[in-house]
């Protein structure tokens, strides 16, 4: 058994095994099929891990083809961004020339809500800087935000310039030593400065991820490296269908209250087992759902293919015998082609479709605000259409 990367324990909490989907990735060919993920909970410091984890080039692809369905410079006002809770960030912003920095912040969406939600009361951000390796830094600087496509690492600011805030969403359960990068953080942090991690709550299953976080756990991290926690908060994010945990640290010596966990390891994991219970109850309802909309049609369209419950689903009919033919549709030219496991044609470009009369198409809720307008855009009129909750 592999050892805890944080304490170095051996023992674990056994939590069954999660089956999750892969991304329908061909040229990845033992990864398309849906794998089951075991996720080794550590006995001593609470930790998530899992320890089979993808290599690299294999994470590279999937973030490069795959992993980002949104594209928040093509739709910046639709409600998805209404999930990301940019009062709490804002709300630890000291003064307006404070040194803010986002890790890992893709395309630059979070920098953009910050800085409108800060205009809003005739504020500017002066100093806000994004860094992010991937090619979506590019996305951001084209539309003016101050961005380094770079990794952050220690000594990365000159002159031992100090920062005020570090904030972090959805990024840390990705890294492979988040723990060096939080030192790195804490370092660079000035006296009275801020650090915000925003992880699921131990939670959000995904053959991406390396560590599955608690509050618990975050309050040993925080001891280990001299940091404490002075701010902390549990919600449920629609848009991600999952609960979010967003943690504030600051420096041991720091002139904030600190503020104490108050439930412990074992609640988070009976927690978590009622959470998927639900999950896995409120999926097999809306199986129900499309098994009736699709059983013995001759053709059901399938709009979007980055979610990867179209694979869940269709293994499912196609487990329990049911008749359908579900053809994959799209909008991003990147994913024509693809061949998604137990869909019965690779995936279409929606525009190919463009003034013509379909008769059923499923549409995942989630991408009903940006299919609607490029319906009419193409001028393609739907008989029927189920939207579907996941
Ligand atoms: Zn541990």
């Amino acid at each position: 058994m592999k050892t805890c990367p944080f304490c170095g324990s051996n023992e674990y909490i056994d939590i069954r095994k999660i089956n999750v989907y892969n991304y329908m990735l061909c040229n990845l060919p033992v990864k398309e099929e849906p794998v089951q993920m075991k996720i080794y909970t550590c006995k001593h410091c609470g930790l998530g891990i899992y320890h089979d984890y993808l290599s690299d080039k294999e994470l590279e692809d999937i973030y490069n083809n795959y992993f980002y369905p949104f594209h928040y410079f093509d739709n910046p006002n639709i409600s998805w961004y209404n999930d990301f809770d940019v009062d709490f960030i804002a709300k630890h912003i000291q003064t307006e020339d404070s040194k803010i920095v986002e890790l890992g912040c893709h395309d630059g969406f979070f920098m953009d809500l910050l800085q409108k939600h800060a205009s809003l009361q005739g504020k500017h951000y002066k100093n806000l800087l994004g860094i992010e390796p991937s090619p979506n830094a590019d996305i951001g600087i084209a539309h003016g935000l101050k961005i380094e496509k770079n990794f952050f690492k220690e000594n990365y600011f000159p002159d031992n310039e100090k920062v005020d805030l570090f904030y972090s969403s959805h990024v840390f359960e990705h890294i492979k030593d988040p723990f060096t990068l939080f030192n790195n953080m804490l370092v660079q942090l000035n006296k009275n400065g801020k650090i915000i991690i925003i992880v699921p709550n131990f939670s959000g299953y995904d053959i991406t991820h390396y560590y599955y976080y608690s509050w618990p756990f975050f309050e040993k991290m925080a001891e280990k490296y001299g940091a404490k926690i002075i701010d902390a908060k549990i919600t449920y994010s629609s848009l991600r269908q999952i609960e979010e945990l967003k943690i504030v640290f600051s420096k041991k010596n720091a002139e904030y209250d600190e503020v104490k966990c108050p439930f412990d390891m074992h609640f988070i994991i009976k927690h978590e087992k009622e959470m998927q219970d639900k999950l896995v109850s409120e999926f097999l309802d809306g199986f129900q759902l499309i098994k009736k909309f699709v059983e013995n049609k001759e053709v059901v369209y399938w709009y979007g293919t980055a979610s990867y419950y179209l694979v869940s689903y269709c293994g499912l009919l196609s487990k329990r015998k049911v008749k359908y033919n579900i053809i994959p549709v799209d909008n991003e030219q990147n994913r024509q082609g693809f061949k998604i496991p137990y869909c019965s044609a690779p995936v279409e470009l929606l525009k190919d479709f463009s003034n013509q009369v379909l008769d059923n198409m499923v549409i995942s809720e989630i991408d009903k605000e940006t299919v609607i307008p490029l319906l009419k855009k193409y001028n393609i009129k739907i008989n029927n259409i189920l939207y579907s909750k996941f």
